[in-house]
Parts: structure tokens; sequence; C-alpha cells
């Protein structure tokens, strides 16, 4: 049989005008996955979301959620997805619990006052439940539109730039509640510009640029593929560079008379006997002593700037490859 993924983009393009706002776009989410979307500002990422809940309507290719298309099947992709958009989508004069409650009756679901009150527990809105919607904080607004998004219990649930200008302690309300939506069986599909958000959260990270998928890879897989480890060491007296090309490291950059920094690709676990122990056996034979010794893994940040850094390159090597389906894997 067939296997369909909750959610499958096609060839997806969207212009304005002379302007490709997503560019060709071809990925596919699994249930139960956190996946997120990064891309800097005007890579496409809102246009994306839009054409999948039925905003944009005029795109070229195929969208389906569930195996439903999002045009043909417009009003039964609508109740499996949850959109929190990154403006405001209540009216200010409405109460908190009238917003849920309006935005059940619109999707015709009974029960909705005990669900509407747990939203609004879980994301410490009880309270306000009877405030007007105008008077509650930024971030509380912000948490009111996630319920409103879930209220209609969605599959899949879309976060356009969730923590924009949010503080700590409410972005790791929101991470928590992510995560915890994901266990519950809903499947998230974020967008950020924050890196450290999809290092945190993500199963599956894509980047967006220009309209263009650049990278689509496993949070885990992106950073054992072009993740790099180093070692940073610093001796007790200056090193020349006959002695540092003595070492034959592969990758060893100068950060000042006394300091060296040993950059690997390698997996952690074979590092210390393939890399390290070499290593230090010669600094050792070439009388070299050392100080401290300071180590660590590049964050996806250094990766991500690396693969932004090749796409304006127009590098011809496939780096790194796109892998449109993860079922193909
Ligand atoms: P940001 O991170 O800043 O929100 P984004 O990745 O979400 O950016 P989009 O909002 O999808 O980017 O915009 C992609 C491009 O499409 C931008 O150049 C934007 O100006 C353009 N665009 C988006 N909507 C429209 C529209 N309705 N009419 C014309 N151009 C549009």
């Amino acid at each position: 049989m067939m296997h369909t993924p909750l959610l499958r983009i096609e060839r997806l393009t969207k212009t304005y005008g002379d302007l490709t706002a997503v560019d060709d776009v071809d990925l596919s989410v699994e249930a139960g996955e956190i996946f997120a979307l990064l891309g800097p500002n005007g890579a496409g990422k809102t246009t994306l979301i839009s054409c999948v809940c039925g905003m944009v309507q005029r795109f070229t290719g195929r969208v389906r959620v569930a195996g439903f298309d999002v045009r043909d099947d417009y009003p039964v992709t609508r109740r499996l997805v949850g959109v929190v958009p990154q403006e405001l989508n209540f009216d200010g004069f409405f109460k908190a619990r009238k917003v849920l409650a309006y935005q059940a009756g619109f999707f015709g679901k009974r029960r909705a006052k005990a669900r509407a009150r747990r939203l609004l527990e879980d994301f410490r809105l009880a309270e306000k439940a009877d405030a007007n919607t105008r008077w509650l904080s930024g971030g509380m607004k912000r948490r009111l539109m996630i319920c409103k998004a879930l209220i209609h219990e969605p599959v899949l649930l879309f976060l356009d730039e969730p923590t924009a200008g949010v503080d700590v302690e409410l972005r790791d309300e929101l991470w928590a509640y992510v995560r915890r939506l994901r266990d519950e069986g809903t499947t998230v599909f974020l967008t950020t510009h924050y890196l450290e958000e999809a290092e945190h959260l993500a199963d599956r990270i894509a980047i967006l640029r220009d309209g263009k998928l650049v990278l689509l890879e496993t949070n885990a897989g992106l950073k054992s593929r072009f993740g790099q480890r180093w070692l940073e060491i610093r001796f007790q007296e200056a090193v020349g560079d006959d002695a540092v090309a003595r070492l034959g490291a592969d990758s060893v950059r100068r950060l000042d008379d006394r300091t060296l920094r040993f950059s690997y690709r390698e997996e952690p676990s074979t590092l210390a006997q393939s890399a390290i122990e070499p290593l230090l056996n010669r600094i050792h034979s070439e009388g070299l002593r050392v100080a401290a010794i300071d180590g660590g893994a590049s964050s996806l940040e250094d990766i991500f700037r690396q693969v932004m850094r090749r796409e304006q390159d127009a590098s011809p090597v496939p780096f790194p490859a796109v892998r449109p389906n993860p079922a193909d894997n």
C-alpha cells in the first residue's frame, strides 16, 4: 500500500507578479513530527503555510493533507488544520471565552465549552476568560491565538513564528506546550527565524531561501552530517608554525600564539580514539605543555551559516542534498 504522509507538498510554486515567493517546493511531513521551516525574512515561509491552509488558493503544484487536496477538498482539509498566524486574528471587543466559542461554532464543534475551559487553563488564561481581549497582554493574546487554533482539534497545527517577540519565560512555556501537543498526537509545523528554536524542538528542519528549499534533514542528521566538533588547546608557551605543522591535524586554526583550535567531522563516539588520542600523543612527543583544553560541537547556527554561504556561492556541489520524502530514507 502507498504511504500517505500527513502533509505532502509537490512542486509548489506561488508567484506575486514577477516575484516567485515559493519556488518549486517539494516536502512531506509525517504524522507525529515537529517540523521546523527556517528561513530569513521574506523567504516565503508564510506564503507556503498560506497555500496549505487555504488562505492562498492560486498556486501551481499540489498540496494534500492526509491525502486530501487543499483546494478540491478544502472543507475537509480546513478541519484537519489549525493555524496560528503572526498577526492577531480575533476581535479585541470579544471576550477570550467568546473568541473560542465562535471559532468552535464555525467548525460546528459540539461540547466545545469543556475544551475551551481546558485550553484556557492550559494556557494560563482562565482568569482572563471574561476579559475583553484588547486588555490582554501581548503574550496572553498570543496564547489565546494558539487556543483558537486548537479549539477544533486539528491534527496538523501551523505555528507561524510562534515566539517572535516573546520573553524567555513564555518561549520556554510555548516550547513545552508544543512538545506536549506532539506527545498527545498533534503534528506541528512551525516557522521560525530562530535556529535555537528549531534545534530545540524540531525532529526535522527545512531551510527556505528565496522561495527555494535549500535543505531538508533530520535535526540529528544535520548535526552529524555537517556538524563539526572542535577541541581548543591552550599551551603553556607560544607554539611555532613548524610545531603546529608537525601535529598533522587536518583542520587547525591558530587563535593566538599559544592557543590552537582543532576541528573534526567525526562521530563523537569514535572521536577520542581516532583523532584526540593521536593528537595528544604528538603534542606530548613535541614536548609541548598543555595549559587548558576545551571542546564542543558546532551549533545549528554554524550549520545554517554554512548552508547559506554555499547557496550564495551557487556551489556546483549538491550540498546539502534535499530529501523530499522522509519515507525514502
Ligand atoms: P518573514 O519571516 O519576514 O515573515 P516569510 O518567509 O514568511 O518572511 P513571506 O511573507 O512568505 O516570507 O513573503 C515572501 C515574499 O512574498 C516576500 O517578498 C513578500 O513581500 C512577498 N509577498 C507575500 N505576500 C504577498 C502579497 N499578498 N502580495 C505581494 N507580495 C507578497
